[in-house]
């Protein structure tokens, strides 16, 4: 590779890891409507569709413990989501083969600006910049796989200001971890440093300045992030 930059290449993007290390970032990607629930609170019909990608940018991961309230939005909402962070890459990856490529585990949140996705919806226009702003990907410490195992049941939920909001279970996803680590190898070159986030239960709705957000899995762990 040809080192002679025109300027300094940004350091990569990294999260946090429960043993003091840093796991650095390649892609975020996303499932949208992973959970029924979900699926028929927005409208849709969770039985009609195969599962569907979004990105956000690496450096919209977020481990500082606060959420910038983004000036462009007036219907910001919470959605808790399981993280799942690969080490290993691959393409056409076998569902049977999908869970040796992922390192660890970690709650996060997929901060949705609802007014912008609602008015990209309607216009048949992407959703990136609902999805994909500055922050907009809080999430806690990142658990190594071998710590934690593969969950596949367990509870998942967001309590804001102490008040529960979101309540699942991981084993309502209709499309499970293997199978999209499979779906998205298809379609991409999966490598490490790549980050799933994995969809959300029920019950999303809005937050304003001042809540403090508290994500939980159980069997990964928990965060608290102020809305400021
Ligand atoms: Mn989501």
């Amino acid at each position: 590779m040809n080192q002679n930059y025109l300027f300094p290449p940004p350091q990569p993007w990294s999260i946090p890891t429960a043993s003091g290390q840093a796991f650095p970032v390649h892609r975020v990607y996303c499932v949208g409507r992973n959970y029924a629930a979900h699926a028929i609170e927005m409208g849709h019909n969770p039985d009609a569709e195969p599962p569907f990608f979004f990105q956000k940018n690496p450096e919209n991961l977020n481990s500082s413990g606060h959420f910038p309230y983004p000036r462009q939005s007036v219907d910001v909402h919470h959605e808790v989501e399981l993280l799942v962070a690969l080490a290993k890459g691959g393409v056409d990856v076998r569902v049977d083969d999908a869970l040796d490529l992922v390192w660890g585990y970690a709650p996060a949140l997929d901060m949705t600006c609802r007014d912008i996705q609602a008015r990209a919806k309607e216009m048949g226009r992407p959703w990136m910049s609902a999805k994909a702003f500055e922050s907009s990907a809080p999430c806690g410490l990142l658990s190594a796989a071998d710590q934690t195992g593969h969950p596949q049941s367990g509870a998942i939920t967001l309590d804001v200001n102490g008040e529960r909001r979101q309540a699942g279970d991981l084993n309502q996803q209709i499309w499970k971890v293997p199978e999209v680590i499979s779906f998205l190898s298809r379609q991409f070159n999966l490598a490490p440093g790549d980050v799933i986030l994995t969809g959300t239960p029920a019950g999303v709705g809005p937050v304003v300045k001042g809540d403090e957000l508290t994500a939980r899995i159980e069997g990964v762990g928990a965060f608290s992030v102020l809305v400021d």
